[in-house]
């Protein structure tokens, strides 16, 4: 079976094409600062969770800087750090 990105891999006759991904840090240049939150923002789960490399797609170099960039905005209250603290928008009293 090829693993190799790009390539056709077949599970159980299922097809599934694997997207060569890019880092988009890498591309475009983007520094990481945690002072841009709607940046960091895109590599938060909705449970405030750090999205893993392989979902968004971010190199190694750049994911370790990203990840001690969500920990500094947490620190200083401008990103979830658990689903409690999850704003929710979508109207309705929460459970507390
Ligand atoms: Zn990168």
């Amino acid at each position: 079976m090829e693993t190799n990105t790009g390539q056709v891999r077949r599970e159980r006759g299922r097809k599934f094409i694997v997207k060569p991904k890019v880092c988009m840090f890498c591309v475009d240049k983007t520094p990481i600062d945690y002072k841009n939150i709607t940046l960091v923002q895109r590599f938060v789960s909705d449970r405030g969770k750090i999205v893993p490399r392989r979902r968004t797609g971010v190199c190694a170099k750049h994911q370790r800087s990203l990840s001690q960039a969500i920990k500094r905005a947490r620190y200083l209250a401008m990103l979830p750090a658990s689903p409690n603290h999850v704003y929710n928008i979508s109207g309705g009293e929460r459970k507390a």
